[in-house]
């Protein structure tokens, strides 16, 4: 489970980056203050914390100061969030520890991207995001799969075999080519066993399946659907 915790006052600006991070497959923990954000930071700890400048009860740069100190915490990526774009805040914020900086309103493009951005400078190997493609979400973390938001129970193949697709989209494999990216390297597989596990991945994605497409004569390609 690839949890970010928001710690961010106003309800609505809270609930809109819940939202948001749903969608994009991770899993939000909302907090309004410092005391609550507490409460969730521990085992497991969230792989990114979301800081407002300004809290009731502490203000943002305190915090990602503690946070940053305490060698509990000091390994989670802090992208700090304000309404005021100024230089000198950004350069406060970064000097205490934190990872990154965005300024309100933004759109949720921009906090997926910078959420990953952060998650690759920090700790490249550890944590996987979410990938989603035009409504297939695949999590190699939880190895979770949902299409249209509907949670899809795949087998230990078709999983790796979606998870291949999805992370080199709009290219194609024959079928040796998946074989030796997807199955084990010390079994044999036949060529017909790719079919048989794609039409039954196509089958377990459903609505979505027209995304993996038979190229003839060639092999197979994942491709967001024209
Ligand atoms: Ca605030």
């Amino acid at each position: 489970m690839n949890k970010v915790l928001i710690i961010e006052d106003e309800v609505s600006i809270r609930e809109m980056l819940a939202f948001v991070l749903e969608q994009n497959g991770y899993h939000p923990l909302q907090a309004g203050s410092f005391q609550e954000a507490k409460e969730h930071l521990n085992v497991p700890y969230p792989s990114t914390v979301l800081l407002d400048w300004m809290l009731p009860d502490e203000d943002g740069i305190q915090i990602a100061k503690q946070l940053k100190q305490d060698e509990k915490t000091q390994h989670i990526p802090i992208i700090m969030l304000t309404a005021r774009d100024e230089e000198e805040d950004k350069i406060k914020g970064l000097e205490v520890g934190a990872d990154d900086y965005m300024t309100k309103p933004f759109s949720p493009k921009e906090l997926i991207a910078r959420i990953r951005a952060v998650h690759r400078r920090t700790m490249p190997s550890e944590i996987e995001d979410p990938i989603v493609e035009d409504g297939v979400l695949l999590d190699p973390v939880s190895h979770r799969v949902k299409v249209m938001g509907n949670p899809v129970d795949l087998g230990p193949t078709k999983f790796k075999l979606l998870h291949f697709f999805m992370t080199n989209p709009d290219r194609v494999y024959s079928r040796e080519q998946l074989i030796a990216h997807v199955w084990d390297t010390n079994v044999y597989v036949e060529n017909r066993t790719v079919d048989v596990q794609i039409r039954r991945l196509r089958k377990a994605i459903g609505k979505k399946s027209k995304m993996i497409q038979t190229v003839r004569g060639s092999g197979y390609r994942f491709s967001r659907v024209a």
